[in-house]
C-alpha cells in the first residue's frame, strides 16, 4: 500500500481502545542506522501510532528451549552479529523493561507455559527496528521468546492466549522475515521467482485469513525450504496471527526484497 495511505489509516488509530499489532520485516542489521525506505516507514508509524504503555517483541533471534520473557528492569543492549562496521556495535537501545507487562503474560497464558528470564535483554531483530520507530527508548520493552521446538500451531496458540495485553496498551511485534534466505542474498538485488512467490502466496492467505495454510507452510513444496532453509525468522508471523481479532484490518507496508532473497513485507493490524 502507499505510504501516504498508511499515515491515514494509523493517524485513525489514536481513537482506537486496542493497540494496533505489527509484523516488521526487520532484514540487515544495519537498517538499525542506515536512512532507507524501510526505515523512513519504521520512523513515521512510530510518529503515528498511539503511545504503548510497554512494547512487546517476539524476534527471530530468540530462540530458546520453553518460552520466556524477559522480566529485568533495565535490559542490555545485545549485539548478536558479526563483521558489521563499528558503528553498529556502538549502537545502544536504554529503554526501560517492562517487569508488570511480563508478569501480566505470564499470567495470561493459562495453556501454554512462559517462564521469567532475567538473562537475556534486546536482541537486533527487537532494537534494530525500535530505534528508527521509537528513537527515544522512553516506552518500556520486553520480549517473548520462541521455543525453536515446538510446531508451528504451538506458537499460534500461546500468542492467542496474549489477546488481551492488546487492550492494556501493549504494541505487540513479531519482528522476522517472510522470506529469508541469507545464502541465497544477491547484491545486484535481482529477487528470485522462487521469493516472489512464497511472498505472494504469504500475503494472500493472510489477507484471506487462511491461517491453518500458512501454519501448514512446509507443505508447499520446495518454495518452503528456498524461502527458509531455517524458519527462525517466519515463526514471529505465527504469533502475530495468533494474536489477530477478527475484526482487525490489514495494511502491508515495506512490501519489497532487500538482496533478492529477504523479504521486507511487513504488516500493521488495526481494529
Ligand atoms: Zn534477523
Amino acid at each position: 500500500m502507499e505510504l501516504q495511505q498508511l499515515y491515514k489509516e494509523t493517524k485513525d488509530l489514536r481513537s482506537s481502545p486496542t493497540m494496533p499489532l505489527l509484523f516488521v520485516g526487520h532484514g540487515t542489521p544495519m537498517n538499525a542506522i542506515e536512512d532507507n525506505p524501510f526505515t523512513r516507514s519504521w520512523q513515521q508509524i512510530g510518529k503515528e501510532l498511539p503511545k504503548p504503555k510497554a512494547i512487546l517483541a517476539i524476534s527471530a533471534h530468540w530462540l530458546t528451549s520453553g518460552s520466556k520473557v524477559t522480566a529485568m528492569s533495565a535490559p542490555k543492549t545485545i549485539h548478536d552479529f558479526g563483521g558489521f562496521p563499528q558503528a553498529l556495535f556502538d549502537q545502544e537501545y536504554p529503554a526501560p523493561g517492562a517487569v508488570d507487562f511480563a508478569e501480566a503474560t505470564i499470567k495470561l497464558a493459562q495453556q501454554s507455559h512462559i517462564e521469567a528470564d532475567m538473562e537475556w535483554g534486546l536482541d537486533h531483530g527487537t532494537w534494530s527496528v525500535l530505534l528508527p520507530m521509537f528513537p527515544l527508548a522512553d516506552i518500556p520493552v520486553y520480549q517473548l521468546s520462541i521455543d525453536y521446538s515446538q510446531p508451528p500451531a504451538y506458537h499460534y496458540k500461546l500468542a492467542a492466549e496474549l489477546k488481551a495485553l492488546r487492550d492494556k496498551g501493549v504494541l505487540i511485534i513479531g519482528s522476522g522475515n517472510i522470506v529469508h534466505n541469507l545464502r541465497a542474498m544477491r547484491p545486484d538485488q535481482k529477487t528470485y521467482d522462487w521469493a516472489k512467490e512464497f511472498d505472494q502466496q504469504m500475503a494472500t492467505l493472510m489477507e484471506n485469513g487462511d491461517h491453518q495454510s500458512i501454519l501448514n507452510f512446509l507443505d508447499w513444496g520446495m518454495i518452503s525450504k528456498l524461502a527458509h532453509p531455517t524458519y527462525d525468522h517466519l515463526l514471529p508471523l505465527f504469533y502475530v496471527l495468533g494474536l489477530q481479532n477478527e475484526k482487525d484490518d490489514l495494511s502491508f507496508f515495506n512490501s519489497a526484497f532487500d538482496f533478492g532473497s529477504i523479504s521486507m513485507r511487513s504488516a500493521i493490524f488495526t481494529s
